[in-house]
Order: structure tokens, then sequence, then C-alpha cells
């Protein structure tokens, strides 16, 4: 490895060791195409050592007092805020985001771990109202176990914290698996939960070859939950693999978000906040908007409005302060998206604004794409039935509320769901009908720690945030006790 690539964050951590391996993994820089940093290429044997010390730590770990372990997180939490400029920097020469976004997903990665911290105090057990006068009925709440995270590319800090708070709140132990493509902001935040003086091997952090540390992590009966975010296709594997041992399963699955616009709508907040979830990340968001269905009266007055907001990004490398949008993750998703959009036009879609490929502008190496709005699009389009996960806003045309509701379930995915209107009734009929697992009203932003996130059908089962996603990583204890 030549000097010029060696990276600060080039080891894992196991049993609160800095673990190397002489086969590495380059990192890239999705804007500039350049080996930012190498991580260790772990497999199998590294998961093993891994799952050992977090099994081995547990004992220690899930019987300290939840207040002691709020300690660790609550510090845990401050240093990640104190080094919120460094870690921003790093998150976005490793996954493209501009430097604003990057500082809000370091944010609010620190507010998962505050929250957590505080509400790992009240895993309150229960206790239930007997039928015979010596029987009494409790219920405890213990930790699952050993967990097993499998994080995602696309929000590589929130996720390792929105997994790890609540496992380590609720007196879990974990292993955590980052993206290969984004695995340096992982070790770096654990470095800073390192620095907190946690309990060596309560958490630990492998990187490297997805399928090898995957099926160790899953065949290890002594991890007794999976936690994973990322692809419904490796979501599904993974549900298969946890059938063997019936391990506890949270998944948080791909989407196809319907956004519904409503001739009532105040169209100029639909069309920003429309903007600024459709094109945040350069639509790579699980709950990101797929498909804008707008009804027929105000199709041309939105769409314009869209428009004239999109063509006011600017895209480039994401450490240019003045950037509003970076590029796709890697050339994959970039021809990924291409391939949707070149469907689209060919099936009669009127490209509004972008329509292409980026590079130019110093931006050669990136996956940079332009931000597109197409037109006239219809329901026989792939990019409407199937997840774009880049920066294209197609709009569809509709006339009733029975048929845009018909139209928004008829996909195998449950993640989120939009709609704006100001008619009260119209609210609940949509926020009932519609088969998902957020629904937000007159509004695109989803994700706090407080709010249960997470999808139903093939989006994906379990919560991240709220009291539930601490219940993810709890069992539930029925004592039945006789007085003597
Ligand atoms: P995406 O399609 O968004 O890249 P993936 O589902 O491929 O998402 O990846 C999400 C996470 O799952 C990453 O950490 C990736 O390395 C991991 N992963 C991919 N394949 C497997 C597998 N067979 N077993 C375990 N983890 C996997």
């Amino acid at each position: 490895m030549s000097d010029k690539y060696s990276s600060k964050w080039n080891f894992m951590w196991i049993f609160g060791q800095k673990v190397t391996l002489p086969v590495t993994v380059a990192v890239r820089n999705p804007a500039t195409g350049e080996v930012t940093g190498h991580v260790p290429k772990g497999g199998q044997a590294e998961t093993t050592l891994a799952i050992e010390a977090a099994w081995r730590s547990f004992p220690q770990w899930s019987r300290m007092p939840a207040k002691d372990r709020a300690v660790y997180l609550l510090d845990w939490a401050d240093r990640i805020l104190d080094n919120r400029e460094e870690l921003a920097a790093l998150l976005t020469q490793e996954q493209g985001k501009p430097l604003a976004e990057a500082r809000g997903e370091i944010e609010g990665a620190a507010e998962f771990v505050r929250w957590y911290a505080e509400e790992g105090k009240r895993a309150y057990g229960e206790l239930i109202p007997a039928s015979r006068p010596r029987q009494r009925i409790l219920v405890m709440r213990q930790p699952v176990g050993v967990a097993g995270l499998i994080t995602p590319w696309n929000f590589p800090a929130a996720m390792v914290t929105r997994k790890a708070a609540p496992a380590l709140a609720a007196g879990c132990t974990v292993v955590l698996k980052p993206a290969k493509q984004t695995p340096q902001i992982a070790v770096a935040l654990f470095q800073h939960l390192m620095d907190t003086g946690i309990p060596a091997g309560v958490a630990n952090l492998v990187t490297g070859d997805a399928v090898a540390i995957g099926g160790a992590l899953l065949s290890d009966p002594r991890v007794r939950k999976i936690s994973f975010t990322g692809s419904t296709e490796v979501g599904k594997n993974l549900m298969r693999q946890a059938a063997d041992q019936v391990k506890r399963l949270s998944l948080e699955l791909g989407g196809n978000a319907p956004v519904i616009v409503f001739p009532d709508a105040d169209l100029d907040k639909a069309a920003n906040a429309i903007v600024s979830n459709k094109f945040e990340n350069c639509g790579q968001v699980c709950n990101g908007i797929n498909v804008i269905y707008v009804h027929k009266e105000i199709a041309g007055p939105l769409t314009e409005k869209i428009v004239t907001l999109v063509k006011r990004l600017k895209i480039g490398n994401g450490m240019d302060p003045e950037v509003t949008m970076g590029p796709l993750i890697d050339e994959t998703a970039r021809a990924k998206v291409e391939a949707y959009v070149a469907d689209a036009v060919e099936k009669g879609a009127r490209v509004r604004t972008g329509g292409y490929r980026l590079e130019t502008g110093g931006c050669q190496f990136g996956s940079f794409y332009a931000p597109t709005v197409l037109e006239g699009v219809t329901r026989e389009m792939a990019l409407t039935r199937e997840e774009v996960f880049g920066p294209v806003a197609p709009v569809v045309e509709f006339e009733s509320e029975e048929e845009v509701l018909a139209y928004s379930n008829e996909t195998s995915f449950g993640l989120a769901a939009y709609f704006f209107t100001r008619d009260t009734s119209r609210v609940f009929r949509m926020a009932e009908g519609l088969e998902f697992g957020m629904v937000a009203v007159n509004g695109t932003s989803l994700s706090v720690p407080q709010a249960p996130f997470g999808g139903i059908k093939e989006s994906g089962t379990g919560r991240e945030g709220g009291h539930h996603g601490l219940e993810d990583y709890m069992e539930y204890k029925y004592v039945a006790l006789t007085l003597e």
C-alpha cells in the first residue's frame, strides 16, 4: 500500500483491539474515483473471533445497570459531536454526499445514541394481575444476546448508531459489519466509542468479505439477533439463512415510496418538500420518493415548480460547500439509473431537465448523474414499479383518490408514503388506506430517534427508533411465581 493511499482508519475492532490484516480492500471516493483508504479484508475467522469477544463480554455488560451503560453512550454521543467536522469530511469523501448533509447525518447519529442512552433506562417489566391468590405473574425484559449488525453505504454513520445504540442500551453486545463502500466512517465512530472506555469486547467491528462475514454471523449460534439494512434481495437471503437457527431479525429493506399531491395542497410547500426528499443523498435514500403522483388539475404548475427547484441544485464534489448534490455511490448505481431513464424515454416519457450523466467540470472520474425530472410517465415504465435509488423524479398524473391509492399500494414494498392535502377527512382516509410502515402528511421527513422507522410487506420487519427499536433487542420472559 503506498503512503499516498494509507488511511487512518485501516483496521477493525475486535475485543477492544485494533486489528489489521495483510490483505485489504480499497475504498474509493465516488466524487473523484480516487482510492482514499484501505480496510482489512476480514472473513469468517475474524468474525468468529469478534463473536467470541462479544459473547464473553455479554454477561458483564448485560448485568450492568442501564444507567451505567448510559454513561458510556452519552460520552460516545458527546465525542461524536466534538469530532463532527472530521467525521463529516470523512463521510463526504467516502460516500459522496454534500458536506452539509454529512454534518446533519453525524448530528443525527449522535442523537440516536443520546436518545437510546436515556431510553435504555426505561425498559420496564410488568406485574400482571393473576387469577389465583398465591400466584404472581411477572414479565421481565432481557437483552437478546450478541447482535450482528449489518449496515449499508447510504447512511453509513446514522445506520451504525441507529443499530448499535439501542442494542448496547438494551444490554446486548455487538459485532458490526459496515458496507464495503463506506467502512471507514464506521471504524472512526467505533474509535470514539472505544475512547469512552467501554469494556473490551462489548462492541466489535469486522470489515471485508460480506458473504463470509454474513455467513459467520448467521451460522454461529452465539449470535441471537441480526439487524440488517440494505437491499431486499440480500435481506431475503439473510432471512433464509436465519431460519436454520430461528434467529431474531430486524430487516430494513428497499422501498418504492409514492408522494401524492392533491389539488387542494399548498403547491409551493409540496414542491420544496418533494425536491428536498427526492434529491437528498443523490436520491439514494430507502424511504426516498420514487414516484410523484400529481392530480391532473395541478400537474402543469407543480411540475414547473419542481423543475425550477431542481435546476437550482449544484452538482459536484460534496467537499465544496456550494454543492447541494453529490455523485451516485458507484458506476453500477449510475448505469442502473441510466437504464431506468432510457426505458422511460423509450416508452414516451418527456425529459424536463437532466437525463444524462455528467462527465465534465472536473468530475470526469466521479459517478455523477444530472438531477432529472420526467413528465408524461406511465405505470408501464419500470421506474414506477422498481426502486430507482437515484436522482430521478418521475411525474405521473392521476384523476381520483381511489385510483391513486390503488396505484400506490400496488407494489410489493411498503416502507414510506407521502401525501399533500388540506382536507382533514382525506388525511385520515389516505393515512389509513396506504399500506406502508410510515406515512408523512404535508411533509417528507421521517427519521427521528423517538419514532418507529420501518416497513411492511417486502420492505422488512422490525422497527428502528422509539421504544419499539429498543424492544427489538430485548426478549420478554414470563415468570410465574407461586407464593409459599
Ligand atoms: P445495496 O444494494 O444497497 O448495496 P446490499 O444489500 O448489497 O445493499 O448491502 C447492504 C449491506 O449488506 C452491506 O453491508 C453489504 O456488504 C451487506 N451484504 C451484502 N451481501 C451480504 C451477504 N450475503 N451476507 C451478509 N451481508 C451482506
